[in-house]
């Protein structure tokens, strides 16, 4: 079968089946073979690999997907799109697929009942107000994945690749990095589907680590310093943290910021992951 990604393939496939495509369901296709491609190779697929790919609208990823991994299981919500599916997937042995809202989808289940329980590789392009929250989902719930390949709003990839002291650097981009090792794959312009989005895209791939990089005693505490030294933008992380619900004085946080070895005039979008790591550590030695 020829590849999908030309818009002469996706729109005679749409045709023939009367597709409708819905906007709630941020129904984009990718019409382009080098897009696909790239996505395909930076999500790093070999022979041995299990992947669950979400979305995969006619199959125009879960094709290159396929033919690379060992195994893949596409979730769909739109039961309209199964039929196609099965269409244009007949040829291909390796490619499971269930009828499902990822975000109702029992992951942990699925992956020990139909991927012998492996660490998988997961690939998603959905609609956007759903992709941070399944990939939080992914990365906080301990689900068995080494990596995440998705397309997300530009902006939102550079958040969660940025570094301290730039302007995209925030509690998402230190939520996503004490799990994962974060690399942009490419740019996606928005002439590359149909039909055409508003924004361009990037697709971002998160590496799970299988430890995190940095050792924090109480996780939770480790979150909430996080929040509250990015809960005013541009004011130090004293005068953050003090206004925050920490439970503990001004004078105190002044007390645990020292000896954490951080300077409280700092702004908080200044500190490192580890800088962040060792001030919530000392707030629980403080706090206990
Ligand atoms: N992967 C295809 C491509 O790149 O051309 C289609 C991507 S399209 C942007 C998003 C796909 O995600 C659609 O097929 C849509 O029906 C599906 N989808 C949306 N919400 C979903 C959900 N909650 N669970 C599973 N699939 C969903």
């Amino acid at each position: 079968m020829d590849r999908l990604s030309s818009p002469s393939a996706t729109k005679r496939i749409v045709e023939k089946h009367g597709f409708k495509f819905s906007k709630s369901l941020g129904q984009n296709f990718l019409i382009d073979s080098n897009v696909v491609d790239n996505i395909v190779e930076g999500a790093n697929i070999g022979p041995e690999d299990f992947v669950i790919e979400v979305g995969p609208g006619i199959g125009t990823l879960t094709r290159e997907i396929a033919k690379r991994a060992k195994k893949v299981i596409a979730v769909e919500i739109d039961k309209s799109l199964i039929p196609i599916l099965e269409n244009t997937l007949s040829d291909l042995e390796n490619v499971e697929l269930i009828n499902e809202d990822i975000l109702k989808m029992d992951v942990k289940k699925v992956i020990d009942e139909k991927l012998e329980g492996k660490r998988v590789k997961l690939i998603a392009n959905l609609p956007y107000y759903i992709t941070t929250p399944i990939v939080m989902r992914f990365i906080e719930e301990e689900i068995p994945v080494s990596s995440i390949v998705v397309m997300i709003q530009k902006e939102v990839a550079d958040r969660m690749n940025a570094v301290p002291s730039t302007k995209d650097y925030g509690s998402l981009s230190v939520a996503v990095q004490y799990y994962c090792e974060t690399e942009i794959v490419t740019n996606v312009p928005k002439t590359v589907f149909i039909p055409q989005p508003k924004v361009d895209s990037t697709v971002i791939r998160l590496d799970v680590l299988e430890n995190p990089k940095i050792k924090v005693v109480d996780k939770k505490l480790f979150f909430k310093v996080v929040k509250g030294a990015f809960s005013k933008r541009r004011k130090t992380i004293l005068n953050c943290l003090g206004s925050y619900d920490m439970g503990v004085s001004k004078e105190d946080i002044k007390r645990i910021l020292e000896s954490a070895g951080i300077d409280p005039v700092r702004r908080g979008e200044t500190l490192s992951i580890d800088e962040f790591a060792r001030l919530s550590n000392e707030f629980y030695k403080f706090i206990r």
